[in-house]
């Protein structure tokens, strides 16, 4: 057998900021795998092109992050249940000459959720924005059957086209979905930002009046605007969103090497 490390890496655009490496490693580790993971920018109208490129020369797996998961999702030979659901794929895998998609972003968000005991059956849910992390987001959500979940976003048109592409699995599972501003405005049990406001400016996408018992950012990295209004609101809990990083590096781990990594000691060396 060769002792060539197999060979793995998160593509995206930007891609420097990027903790899967690290995180990746750290896993490997636990298990003494010889892995090489790196990090490779691709430029936009570039992503079929360099992902061809880079099975030739022996890549195995790769992780994709923005802007490139919904082409990912179209260049896959199979897909998993929830990618075909989500139109997202954040990980590739390459047996024989043929791709294989799956998306891990809503595990990695349900997985952080329970580790912080969130309870989401029979609960009042609040998903705020309807890009693509909100739309990976929510197969999981859904069958995690809450009671409802109102959606909302800037542009609110969004969340009406989402909330119709998902009504037939979220019937299927008994779940409500609501656009919000509903006409009585309820005390949600989980408040989750799925918005990229406050990246570059100092923005939070909900308004002053909002009450939740649990506030979550997928936003990572920094303290945001988000977070801070939720303190100010009196929240008594908030996370942000490194938890559900590592959880779907995780879920990613385990799709290419079947081994579940400890995911306690890496969140802390990162926080
Ligand atoms: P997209 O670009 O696909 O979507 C952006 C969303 O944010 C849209 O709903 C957009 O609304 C909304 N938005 C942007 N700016 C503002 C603003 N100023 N006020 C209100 N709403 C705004 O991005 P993604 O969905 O891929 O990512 C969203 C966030 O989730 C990012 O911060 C990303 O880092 C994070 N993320 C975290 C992950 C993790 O593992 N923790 C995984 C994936 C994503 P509109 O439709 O009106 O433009």
């Amino acid at each position: 057998m060769s002792n060539t490390p197999k060979k793995y890496a998160v593509v995206g655009n930007p891609i420097s900021h990027s903790l899967s490496p690290k995180i990746h490693q750290s896993f490997a580790d636990q298990f003494n795998l010889k892995i090489q993971y790196g990090k490779i920018e691709i430029k936009p109208l570039e992503f079929s092109r360099v992902i061809k490129e880079l099975i030739d020369e022996g890549y195995i797996g790769l992780n994709v992050t923005l802007p490139f998961k919904v082409e990912a999702f179209k260049i896959c030979d199979h897909l998993s249940q929830r990618a075909k659901y989500s139109k997202s794929v954040n990980t590739l895998t390459i047996r024989g000459n043929k791709i294989y998609g799956d998306t891990t972003d809503g595990p990695g968000l349900v997985k952080d959720l329970i580790n912080r005991d969130v309870i989401l059956r029979d609960k009042v849910l609040l998903l705020i924005g309807a890009g693509g992390a909100a739309q990976a987001v929510m197969y999981d959500l859904i069958q995690k059957k809450p009671t409802i979940i109102y959606l909302t976003n800037r542009t609110l048109s969004k969340s009406c086209d989402m909330a119709k592409y998902w009504q037939s699995h979220a019937d299927e599972n008994k779940v409500k979905l609501e656009i919000l501003p509903p006409k009585e405005f309820p005390n949600f049990n989980l408040i989750i930002n799925a918005t990229s406001a406050g990246l570059i400016d100092n923005s939070s996408p909900v308004s002053s009046l909002i009450q939740g018992d649990h506030w979550y950012d997928m936003m990572y990295g920094k303290s945001t605007p988000f977070l801070n209004q939720s303190f100010e609101q009196g929240a008594s809990k908030a996370s942000g969103g490194l938890g559900m990083l590592i959880e779907q590096a995780a879920a990613s781990f385990f799709i290419w090497h079947k081994l579940k990594p400890e995911t306690k000691l890496i969140y802390k060396e990162l926080t």
